[in-house]
Parts: structure tokens; sequence; C-alpha cells
């Protein structure tokens, strides 16, 4: 049977920061935050805080995302580790061409039961909901017969890893783009706001928009200002949305 799963966001990593003790300097911040500002002041050497207005570290990363000085927001990186998300979902996070990726092998990784991630719209319906779980079972069973043909069929090869993995790499080819899956993503955070910016816009498929928002709260507990200036608003829909005055170049 199939088995419907939520998605679940979790941060993993993310920088820490350990100021020079050779340069006379403090903030009140710590971690990446306080890393992005020291970067900063390293350009002009301001480390004595000559303009009061920018002395906070909210101050001065707010003061970067106005003039656009987001390079410095790269030196700063978080880790997610995302499960419960499709495969269609993974297929459009991975577009993002700065994000590192580590997700679970379909070659090696065999699941015992079907998990899958139903898309709110059929979610919400009882009869959408049962047709939608009808078709990945009869996939399910389609997929496990030809996954044991092909294990038949390469019965003559002696090393059972391979064959197994001959057989999973060709009897994935059916498998539905609602099959769950798991990524850990890295990315820096000039990174993480373009991806919020693209894929938390109401113009966005509403999974990866889920996932995107997931990750924004997550960055938001890590980094108050970094990501403060993106605001989460609910649609019509239910569904949740965010912008940001600053993320506009897509
Ligand atoms: C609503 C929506 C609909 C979409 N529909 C489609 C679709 O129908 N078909 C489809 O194929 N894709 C589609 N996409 C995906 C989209 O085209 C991008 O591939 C994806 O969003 C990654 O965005 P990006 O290229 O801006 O960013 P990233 O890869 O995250 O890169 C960030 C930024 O770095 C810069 N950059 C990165 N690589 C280069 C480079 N090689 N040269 C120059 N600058 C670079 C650019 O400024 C880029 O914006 C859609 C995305 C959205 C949000």
């Amino acid at each position: 049977m199939a088995e419907p799963v939520e998605l679940k966001v979790e941060m993993i990593a993310c920088t820490a920061f350990t100021p020079p003790a050779s340069v006379e300097w403090s903030t009140d911040a710590q971690g990446a935050e306080a890393l992005v500002e020291f970067a900063g002041r390293a350009c002009y050497e301001t480390f004595d805080k000559p303009n009061p207005r920018t002395a906070t570290n909210a101050a001065y990363l707010r003061h970067i995302m106005e003039v656009g000085h987001t390079a410095l927001l790269e030196h700063a990186s978080a880790t997610m580790y995302i499960r419960g998300i499709s495969r269609s979902a993974t297929h459009e996070l991975v577009r993002h061409r700065h994000f590192s990726f580590s997700q679970l092998s379909q070659r090696f990784v065999h699941a015992g039961e079907q998990e899958v991630i139903i898309p709110d719209l059929i979610n919400e319906d009882p009869q959408l909901r049962e047709l939608f779980l009808r078709a990945m079972d009869e996939n399910r069973f389609i997929h496990n017969e030809l996954l044991h043909a092909l294990e038949e069929k390469l019965a003559g090869e002696p090393n059972a890893l391979l064959r197994k993995k001959q057989a999973r790499q060709a009897a994935r080819s059916v498998l539905p783009n609602a099959t769950e899956s798991r990524i850990v993503v890295t990315g820096n955070f000039r990174s993480w706001r373009h991806f919020i910016g693209m894929r938390a816009s109401e113009h966005a498929d509403v999974e990866i928009r889920q996932v995107a928002v997931e990750c924004l709260s997550a960055l938001r507990l890590a980094a108050p200002t970094a990501f403060g200036d993106f605001e989460i608003e609910t649609l019509a829909d239910g569904t949740r949305m965010a912008t940001s005055p600053y993320v506009t170049d897509f």
C-alpha cells in the first residue's frame, strides 16, 4: 500500500564564526551573521564602526541588503536535510546551481513501502485521493513485477550487489513523480535568498513553495536579520508564500 508522507525540513548545519583575536572588534551577533558583518568591515577596515547608524549587526546587515552588497552573504552557509519531498520537487530544487546536493539513491535503496507525496489539491478531495492512491498501488505492483523479472533475467550475474543495482536502475524508470525523495542541500546565504525569492513566490509550484517557506523559517531562526526582510503570507487557498523587497532579480 502506498503510504503518504509529510514534508520535513531540518537545518543540520550553519556557519560558525571565530573572530580573529588580533582584530579589535566585537558585535552583538554570533555565527553566520557576525561573519557577514566581519567580512563587510574587513573590506573598508571599519572595525571601529565609524557610522553610528550601522553600529549594530542587524543595522549593518540591513544596510548590506539595501545597497545590494550581497556578495558578503556568500561567506555564510546552511545545510538542510529535506525528507517527504517528491521526486518532481527535487528535480526543481536541483536546478539551483549554487547549491550542493546529496540525494537518496533509487539504485541502491529499495524502500519496502512506497512512500509518496500527495499534492494538496488531490489530498483534500476524498475521491481524487482514492484515485491517486490506487494509481500509486497499481504502479507499485507493476514496478515490483518488473523488478522481479529483471532480477531473474540477470540471474547469471555473480555479483549480487551489481545484479540488484542493475535491476533497480531499470525498474525505477516506471516510478511516479510523487515518489518520496530525501536530499541534503547546502548553500550560502545569497543562494538561499535567491532560491526563496524564486520558489516561495506565488508563481512557483505549491510543493516547492512549501519547501522554500519551510527553509526560510529554519534560516530565520539561525539568521533573523539575513532573512528577516522576507514576509510570509497566507494565500486564499491556505498555502503560504514569501517575498522580499530586496530579492527581485529573477
Ligand atoms: C515559476 C517557475 C517556473 C519555471 N518553469 C520552468 C520551465 O517551464 N522549464 C524549465 O526548464 N525551468 C523552469 N523553471 C526553472 C528556472 O528556469 C530555473 O532553472 C531555476 O529556477 C533556477 O533559477 P536560476 O537559474 O535563476 O538560479 P540558480 O541556478 O539558483 O542561479 C542563481 C543565479 O546565478 C546566476 N547564474 C547561475 N548560473 C549562471 C550561468 N550559467 N550564467 C549566468 N548566470 C548564472 C543567475 O543570475 C541566476 O539567477 C521555473 C522556475 C520557476 C520559479
